[in-house]
């Protein structure tokens, strides 16, 4: 099989009238990279992933494939191949045909089309139903088909856009550990759209995670849970709570910033800052303790406003002064030793370590 060529998107830019769907977009991703686009509906995911493909034409700046521009080159001749959210099988083919449709048009002899089908059904465990159409199939037995005929062409990239957003959760877990096991097999890149945090942090190698037709932060699922670039990606991403305040005070590494409410904290100076500035802070959800006399407090007391039950943890949302919304997660036995209500109020302790400071968007 071939192994994959780097992509580099050089300030792509799309625009539909005045409108800008993807603004000066750079990135470059390695060959072989599991890498999936992130972002909420709207946010340019889907024009970013047809202009890779071609399918979708770009206003401003180039798409490289490996040594090749090939900005200008039809679908077909880029060395990409997408997979379509509906599938687009053709009704009237049976599965072999629909796979080797495209090598037909190559004009490719029937013979070793169908045998190069076969072994692409083989790949995705569809041999045993060559025989069938698509209206035979279920839903995810269409999908394995329109996989196979993706890449039949041997991509350099394989496109996908949303392709688990039509299965059950049971069969999305299943599809998905399969994208990333014939990935690896491929060793090709796969690049996947998605707006489910869960699926991108499971598949990907890299995490692009996009906001308003830009690039937020491209990153390892790692980094991007533990160190999110900015105050979008730490809500996005829903495991840090988002802190407003002003830089008091510069002490060597550390810096010193308060909240309107009059609490201060400490954190670690990881983006440069001046005193009197404003900046904003993430704290992980799961680093908050509750109650702890062990850990000298930050002398800010929430009221418990919400509990929810999430099985191995459980979520207390609390207010506090000069903080809008403020959430903690507490590991189950943890939370059960020392029950909490809602409108308790609790004293917050974390370390300066479980702190960061967040980049201006
Ligand atoms: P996503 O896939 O992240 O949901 P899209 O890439 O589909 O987002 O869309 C990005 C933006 O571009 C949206 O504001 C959308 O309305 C707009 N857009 C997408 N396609 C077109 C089009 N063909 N004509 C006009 N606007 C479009
Ligand atoms: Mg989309």
């Amino acid at each position: 099989m071939t192994s994959g060529a780097e992509i580099e998107l050089i300030k792509v830019t799309k625009r539909y009238g005045p409108a800008l769907a993807v603004d000066s977009v750079s990135l470059k991703i390695p060959g072989g990279t599991y890498c999936c686009l992130l972002g909420p509906s709207g946010c340019g995911k889907t024009t970013t992933l047809r202009m890779i493909a071609g399918h979708e034409s770009v206003s401003e700046g180039d798409v490289r494939l490996g040594a090749s521009v090939v900005t200008d080159l039809a679908p077909a001749k880029r060395g990409t191949a997408m997979m379509f959210q509906s599938y687009a099988l053709f009704p009237h083919l049976d599965t072999v045909d629909n796979v080797a449709f495209s090598l037909k048009m190559k004009g490719v002899e029937k013979g070793t089309r169908r045998a190069k089908a076969m072994e692409m059904l083989k790949l995705v465990q569809m041999d045993h139903l060559a025989e069938r159409r698509p209206a035979q199939l279920s839903g995810g037995q269409q999908q394995r088909v329109a996989l196979a005929r993706a890449l039949i062409t041997d991509p350099q990239a394989l496109l996908l856009d949303e392709p688990l957003s039509a299965l059950d959760p049971f069969l999305k877990i299943k599809v998905r550990q399969e994208l990333k096991k014939l990935q690896l097999q491929l060793g090709i890149s796969f690049i996947h759209v998605t707006h489910s945090q869960e699926e991108a942090m499971a598949l990907s190698d890299l995490v692009v995670v996009m906001n308003g037709g830009r690039i937020e932060q491209a990153a390892t699922p790692r980094e991007v849970f533990n160190r999110p670039a900015t105050a979008f990606v730490a809500r996005f991403m829903g495991d840090h709570n988002v802190i407003s305040g002003r830089v008091s005070k510069k002490d060597g590494a550390t810096v010193t910033f308060e909240v309107p409410g009059g609490a201060s904290f400490v954190a670690p100076e990881d983006q440069a800052v001046e005193v009197g500035a404003p900046i904003e802070i993430a704290v992980r959800t799961d680093r908050v303790h509750l109650a702890d006399s062990t850990l000298h407090g930050c002398g800010l007391t929430g009221l418990v406003q919400n509990i929810e039950y999430h099985g191995q943890r459980v979520q207390v949302a609390l207010s506090a002064p000069g903080i809008d919304e403020f959430s903690v997660q507490v590991p189950e036995t943890a939370f059960f030793a020392k029950p909490l209500s809602v409108g308790d109020a609790v004293p917050l302790a974390w370390t300066a370590d479980d702190v960061h400071i967040l980049q201006k968007s």
